[in-house]
């Protein structure tokens, strides 16, 4: 049964004891399948350390961004995922790893904090919203980056529909149904698709007229959903501007003020609500664990994915600096491969504990899909492009996989069932 606690951590010290900070994909998955594939002979104790007792399943956000307003739905209750496993699940944050030691700091953010010692530490704390200096924009945009950032547009959106009940004139209506997002890649292209699609059903339903609505994408480069194949771009473009949303490209933001983004050349783009999609950076506190790291802040990870001179620790998903050997670029921030990498850690986990041979991860992407809106989406896979309603069940499949990997089948029908209603 898996132990939940707030304070002490762990169990009398164990010969084998992984520690793994962070509950997002990469931990949740990586303590799911140590917890279910380890045996009594390894010898091991699995600790999760995880601030919330929810992962937050970000690659979910944009089905619960705008409505309905249920963005409780991208929360994956750990004490149910866990109920049945062998894993330690600690309630708390890592603070710091003394790497000579093997040991790391564990406690609430203010209060007591406890030294702990590992035989394996598991570093996948993720990363944040980033948010460059543009004048303005981190006071009046909200990101995308978690629930309570999800829950925050959705009160935005009510409160833009309250005054906009009270205005007489089309153009003060307007204004302030004026909704903008900033970048074009696969989050802002999933968030402005879902406001495209959902927003004339809302203010119907609000008794607002949906012609009052402007929904807007700014993005500084020439095109949106660089990563993706020209003809699916295309594809993204033509469908954005069937839904009306109105494509302001190769335009950089200058400053944001209370309910505008000025442009570099000088436009004004009306944004009573403004969203910003606009990249990630590492978990900031990585940096500080005395551990090699890239100038971006993630942290350095050999081809076995462990830290360069402490083979004691891996370092897995978003936080992870993984140089891809095909090519030497630095994999993208995505669950597909936090997922694939906290696999293959757990089985190297237990080779190490059998005393057998590490193997390294070979990352292979065999596919890609964004949506755009919450019925429609484009991506490819193995070289075949895919869009429409295909790529957005082959999208909304990742999801029932992952559900599959933490919480097999009845987590997995349960909230299929959950998502197949949202979407109605
Ligand atoms: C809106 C959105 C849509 C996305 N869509 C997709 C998609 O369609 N496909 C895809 O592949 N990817 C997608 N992604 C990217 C994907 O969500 C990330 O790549 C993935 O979350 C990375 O997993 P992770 O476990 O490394 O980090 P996370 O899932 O971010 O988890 C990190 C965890 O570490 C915890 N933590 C942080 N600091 C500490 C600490 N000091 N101690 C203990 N715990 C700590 C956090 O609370 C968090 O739970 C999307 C991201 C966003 C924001």
């Amino acid at each position: 049964m898996a132990e939940q606690m707030t304070a002490g951590c762990t169990q009398p010290t164990p010969s084998r004891r992984i520690v793994i900070a962070g509950g997002g994909y990469a931990g949740t998955t990586l303590a799911v399948r140590l917890g279910k594939r380890m045996r009594p002979e390894d010898d091991i104790e699995v600790v999760l350390v995880e601030p919330n007792p929810c992962q937050q399943a970000l690659s979910e956000l944009d089905l619960v961004a705008v409505g309905p307003p249920r963005p409780e739905f991208c929360e994956l209750w750990h004490p149910t995922v866990f109920r049945d496993l062998p894993v330690t699940v600690c309630y708390n944050r890592l603070h710091d790893v003394d790497a000579q030691e093997h040991t790391v700091l564990i406690g609430p953010r203010d209060g007591e904090r406890e030294r702990v010692e590992y035989w394996r530490l598991v570093l996948a704390t993720g990363a944040i919203a980033f948010v460059p200096p543009v004048p303005g924009l981190a006071e009046h945009a909200v990101t995308m980056w978690s629930v309570e950032d999800a829950q925050e547009l959705q009160r935005r959106i009510e409160a833009a529909f309250k005054r906009a009940a009270k205005l007489y004139t089309r153009e003060e209506r307007s204004r302030v149904l004026s909704f903008t997002v900033i970048g074009g890649g696969a989050t802002g292209i999933e968030i402005v698709g879902t406001l495209g699609q959902m927003l004339p059903r809302r203010a119907r339903d609000a008794g607002l007229d949906p012609a009052d609505l402007r929904v807007r994408l700014v993005e500084g480069r020439p095109e949106i959903l660089y990563d993706l194949p020209k003809a699916q771009r295309a594809k993204a473009v033509a469908r954005l501007e069937r839904m009306g949303v109105e494509l302001v490209l190769g335009e950089m933001v200058e400053r944001v003020e209370e309910d505008e983004v000025i442009l570099e050349s000088g436009e004004r783009v009306d944004a009573n609500v403004l969203v910003f999609c606009g990249g990630a950076k590492a978990d900031p506190d990585a940096i500080e664990w005395g551990l090699e790291a890239e100038s971006s802040g993630r942290l350095v990870c050999d081809e076995y994915l462990r830290s360069p001179h402490h083979e004691e620790i891996y370092v897995i998903g978003d936080v992870a600096a993984f140089r891809d050997p095909k090519d030497n670029r630095i994999l993208p921030m995505l669950a597909q491969f936090a997922i694939r990498q906290a696999e293959h850690t757990a089985d190297n986990l237990l080779r190490e504990a059998r005393g057998e041979e590490v193997t390294p991860f070979v990352p292979h992407m065999h596919g890609e899909f964004v949506s755009v809106g919450p019925r429609w989406g484009v991506g490819w896979m193995w070289n075949l492009n895919i869009s429409g309603i295909p790529a957005i069940i082959m999208k909304r499949l990742t999801y029932v996989l992952y559900w599959f990997i933490v919480g097999g089948v009845r987590l997995a029908w349960k909230r299929t069932r959950e998502m197949l209603s949202m979407q109605r």
